[in-house]
Protein backbone atom coordinates (compact mmCIF):
# COMPACT_ATOMS: atom_id res chain seq x y z
CA UNK A 1 0.00 0.00 0.00
CA UNK A 2 1.47 3.51 -1.15
CA UNK A 3 -0.26 5.71 1.82
CA UNK A 4 0.02 8.98 -0.17
CA UNK A 5 -1.71 7.42 -2.59
CA UNK A 6 -4.24 6.55 -0.56
CA UNK A 7 -4.88 9.94 0.88
CA UNK A 8 -5.03 11.64 -2.66
CA UNK A 9 -7.91 8.70 -3.45
CA UNK A 10 -10.03 8.74 0.03
CA UNK A 11 -9.59 12.67 -0.71
CA UNK A 12 -10.79 12.93 -4.28
CA UNK A 13 -13.56 10.38 -3.35
CA UNK A 14 -14.86 12.19 -0.33
CA UNK A 15 -14.92 15.51 -2.22
CA UNK A 16 -17.08 13.76 -5.10
CA UNK A 17 -19.25 12.84 -2.62
CA UNK A 18 -19.73 15.97 -0.88
CA UNK A 19 -19.54 17.70 -3.99
CA UNK A 20 -22.65 15.59 -5.72
CA UNK A 21 -25.24 17.61 -5.93
CA UNK A 22 -23.26 20.38 -7.03
CA UNK A 23 -22.15 22.40 -10.54
CA UNK A 24 -19.90 25.06 -11.42
CA UNK A 25 -21.61 28.80 -12.96
CA UNK A 26 -20.77 27.84 -16.37
CA UNK A 27 -23.59 27.48 -19.25
CA UNK A 28 -22.87 23.06 -18.92
CA UNK A 29 -23.36 23.75 -15.75
CA UNK A 30 -20.08 21.40 -15.06
CA UNK A 31 -19.82 18.78 -12.51
CA UNK A 32 -18.47 20.98 -9.83
CA UNK A 33 -15.95 17.92 -8.84
CA UNK A 34 -13.80 18.87 -12.02
CA UNK A 35 -12.63 22.25 -10.14
CA UNK A 36 -10.58 20.46 -6.93
CA UNK A 37 -9.61 18.26 -9.26
CA UNK A 38 -8.08 20.61 -11.92
CA UNK A 39 -6.27 22.30 -8.69
CA UNK A 40 -4.82 19.19 -8.06
CA UNK A 41 -3.68 18.67 -11.66
CA UNK A 42 -2.41 21.87 -11.92
CA UNK A 43 -0.62 21.87 -8.84
CA UNK A 44 1.25 18.15 -9.87
CA UNK A 45 1.78 18.40 -13.01
CA UNK A 46 2.14 22.78 -13.76
CA UNK A 47 3.43 23.56 -9.84
CA UNK A 48 6.03 19.76 -9.78
CA UNK A 49 4.58 19.68 -6.34
CA UNK A 50 4.55 16.24 -5.00
CA UNK A 51 3.14 16.49 -1.40
CA UNK A 52 0.40 14.08 -1.14
CA UNK A 53 -0.98 16.34 1.68
CA UNK A 54 -1.30 19.26 -0.41
CA UNK A 55 -2.28 17.55 -2.87
CA UNK A 56 -5.18 16.33 -0.55
CA UNK A 57 -5.88 19.74 0.13
CA UNK A 58 -6.57 20.86 -2.90
CA UNK A 59 -9.02 18.33 -3.65
CA UNK A 60 -11.11 19.22 -0.77
CA UNK A 61 -10.34 22.96 -0.53
CA UNK A 62 -13.78 23.94 -1.47
CA UNK A 63 -16.02 21.10 0.96
CA UNK A 64 -16.22 23.29 4.34
CA UNK A 65 -17.02 26.22 2.44
CA UNK A 66 -19.66 24.72 0.16
CA UNK A 67 -21.07 22.13 1.59
CA UNK A 68 -22.08 20.54 5.46
CA UNK A 69 -18.33 19.34 5.88
CA UNK A 70 -17.06 20.39 8.59
CA UNK A 71 -13.42 20.71 10.10
CA UNK A 72 -13.54 18.46 12.32
CA UNK A 73 -14.48 16.27 10.08
CA UNK A 74 -12.15 16.53 7.86
CA UNK A 75 -9.27 16.68 10.65
CA UNK A 76 -10.65 12.84 11.69
CA UNK A 77 -10.58 11.62 8.11
CA UNK A 78 -7.82 13.44 6.72
CA UNK A 79 -5.20 14.06 9.78
CA UNK A 80 -4.09 18.04 11.28
CA UNK A 81 -2.01 19.01 8.73
CA UNK A 82 -4.81 18.74 5.57
CA UNK A 83 -7.10 19.84 7.72
CA UNK A 84 -4.93 22.90 8.96
CA UNK A 85 -4.41 23.53 5.36
CA UNK A 86 -8.34 23.52 4.35
CA UNK A 87 -8.66 25.82 7.18
CA UNK A 88 -6.39 28.31 5.81
CA UNK A 89 -8.29 28.74 2.65
CA UNK A 90 -11.56 28.38 3.91
CA UNK A 91 -13.89 31.67 3.75
CA UNK A 92 -15.83 32.70 6.45
CA UNK A 93 -19.29 32.79 5.45
CA UNK A 94 -20.87 34.47 7.95
CA UNK A 95 -19.00 37.50 6.62
CA UNK A 96 -20.45 39.60 3.74
CA UNK A 97 -19.27 38.82 0.38
CA UNK A 98 -16.99 42.26 0.05
CA UNK A 99 -15.53 41.83 3.37
CA UNK A 100 -14.56 37.96 2.28
CA UNK A 101 -12.88 39.53 -0.87
CA UNK A 102 -10.79 41.54 1.01
CA UNK A 103 -9.42 39.37 4.01
CA UNK A 104 -8.32 37.16 0.94
CA UNK A 105 -6.28 40.17 -0.43
CA UNK A 106 -5.36 40.98 3.22
CA UNK A 107 -4.51 37.53 4.71
CA UNK A 108 -2.74 36.35 1.29
CA UNK A 109 1.06 36.75 2.49
CA UNK A 110 0.37 34.84 5.77
CA UNK A 111 -0.46 31.73 4.52
CA UNK A 112 1.20 28.85 5.26
CA UNK A 113 3.38 27.49 2.10
CA UNK A 114 0.97 24.70 1.60
CA UNK A 115 -2.46 27.10 1.54
CA UNK A 116 -0.54 29.14 -0.94
CA UNK A 117 0.32 26.27 -3.29
CA UNK A 118 -3.83 25.41 -2.77
CA UNK A 119 -4.80 29.21 -3.31
CA UNK A 120 -2.36 30.27 -6.41
CA UNK A 121 -3.59 26.74 -8.02
CA UNK A 122 -7.68 27.44 -7.36
CA UNK A 123 -6.73 31.30 -8.79
CA UNK A 124 -5.33 29.63 -11.84
CA UNK A 125 -8.34 27.28 -12.35
CA UNK A 126 -11.32 30.00 -11.92
CA UNK A 127 -9.58 32.14 -14.44
CA UNK A 128 -9.16 29.78 -17.19
CA UNK A 129 -12.83 28.98 -16.37
CA UNK A 130 -13.67 32.62 -16.79
CA UNK A 131 -11.70 32.50 -19.95
CA UNK A 132 -12.88 29.07 -21.19
CA UNK A 133 -15.85 28.19 -19.53
CA UNK A 134 -16.90 31.59 -17.66
CA UNK A 135 -20.55 31.70 -15.57
CA UNK A 136 -23.35 32.03 -17.87
CA UNK A 137 -24.64 35.56 -17.10
CA UNK A 138 -21.02 37.42 -16.47
CA UNK A 139 -20.39 40.11 -18.49
CA UNK A 140 -17.17 41.43 -19.55
CA UNK A 141 -17.08 43.99 -16.91
CA UNK A 142 -17.71 41.48 -14.38
CA UNK A 143 -15.12 39.00 -15.77
CA UNK A 144 -12.53 42.37 -15.96
CA UNK A 145 -13.33 42.62 -11.68
CA UNK A 146 -12.86 39.43 -10.72
CA UNK A 147 -9.46 39.27 -12.69
CA UNK A 148 -8.26 42.58 -10.91
CA UNK A 149 -9.26 41.21 -7.70
CA UNK A 150 -7.34 37.77 -8.39
CA UNK A 151 -3.98 39.76 -9.28
CA UNK A 152 -4.67 41.30 -5.81
CA UNK A 153 -4.39 38.07 -3.79
CA UNK A 154 -2.06 36.32 -5.96
CA UNK A 155 0.62 39.61 -5.36
CA UNK A 156 0.73 38.37 -1.61
CA UNK A 157 1.35 34.92 -2.71
CA UNK A 158 4.33 35.41 -4.71
CA UNK A 159 8.09 34.13 -4.25
CA UNK A 160 5.45 30.30 -3.16
CA UNK A 161 6.27 28.53 -6.90
CA UNK A 162 7.67 30.37 -9.49
CA UNK A 163 5.79 28.03 -12.21
CA UNK A 164 2.45 28.54 -11.18
CA UNK A 165 2.63 32.35 -10.58
CA UNK A 166 3.92 32.22 -14.35
CA UNK A 167 0.71 29.76 -14.93
CA UNK A 168 -1.39 32.65 -13.04
CA UNK A 169 0.30 35.53 -15.09
CA UNK A 170 -0.78 33.40 -18.63
CA UNK A 171 -4.45 33.22 -17.48
CA UNK A 172 -4.87 36.87 -16.26
CA UNK A 173 -2.67 37.93 -19.72
CA UNK A 174 -5.85 36.11 -21.95
CA UNK A 175 -8.41 38.00 -20.17
CA UNK A 176 -6.51 41.22 -20.28
P1 LIG B 1 -18.40 35.29 -7.04
O1 LIG B 1 -17.56 35.12 -5.84
O2 LIG B 1 -19.86 35.43 -6.93
O3 LIG B 1 -18.12 34.09 -8.05
C1 LIG B 1 -16.79 33.73 -8.40
C2 LIG B 1 -16.49 32.37 -7.83
O4 LIG B 1 -17.37 31.43 -8.42
C3 LIG B 1 -15.12 31.89 -8.15
O5 LIG B 1 -14.19 32.38 -7.22
C4 LIG B 1 -15.29 30.37 -8.08
O6 LIG B 1 -15.16 30.07 -6.71
C5 LIG B 1 -16.75 30.15 -8.48
N1 LIG B 1 -17.03 29.64 -9.84
C6 LIG B 1 -17.96 28.70 -10.14
N2 LIG B 1 -18.02 28.48 -11.45
C7 LIG B 1 -17.10 29.28 -12.03
C8 LIG B 1 -16.71 29.48 -13.39
N3 LIG B 1 -17.27 28.81 -14.40
N4 LIG B 1 -15.74 30.39 -13.65
C9 LIG B 1 -15.16 31.07 -12.64
N5 LIG B 1 -15.51 30.94 -11.31
C10 LIG B 1 -16.47 30.04 -11.01
O7 LIG B 1 -17.84 36.46 -7.96
P2 LIG B 1 -17.56 37.99 -7.77
O8 LIG B 1 -16.23 38.14 -7.23
O9 LIG B 1 -17.81 38.65 -9.08
O10 LIG B 1 -18.70 38.49 -6.80
C11 LIG B 1 -18.47 39.21 -5.62
C12 LIG B 1 -19.73 39.89 -5.14
O11 LIG B 1 -20.10 40.99 -6.00
C13 LIG B 1 -20.96 39.01 -5.10
O12 LIG B 1 -21.72 39.32 -3.98
C14 LIG B 1 -21.68 39.36 -6.38
O13 LIG B 1 -23.06 39.06 -6.27
C15 LIG B 1 -21.45 40.85 -6.46
N6 LIG B 1 -21.56 41.35 -7.81
C16 LIG B 1 -20.43 41.75 -8.50
C17 LIG B 1 -20.50 42.26 -9.77
C18 LIG B 1 -19.28 42.66 -10.47
O14 LIG B 1 -19.33 43.31 -11.51
N7 LIG B 1 -18.11 42.33 -9.93
C19 LIG B 1 -21.79 42.41 -10.44
C20 LIG B 1 -22.89 41.93 -9.67
C21 LIG B 1 -22.75 41.44 -8.41
P3 LIG B 1 -14.69 28.62 -6.12
O15 LIG B 1 -13.33 28.32 -6.59
O16 LIG B 1 -14.78 28.81 -4.63
O17 LIG B 1 -15.72 27.69 -6.65
ZN1 LIG C 1 -12.09 26.72 -5.60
Amino acid sequence: MNPDLVLILDAAAFAADRHRSQRRKDAEATPYINHPLSLASILAREGGVDDAQVIAAALLHDTVEDTETTLAEIEARFGPDVAGMVAEVTDDKSLPKLERKRLQVARAAHKSPGARLVKLADKIANLRDLAGSPPADWDAARKAEYVRWAREVVAGLRGTNAALEAAFDAAAAVLA
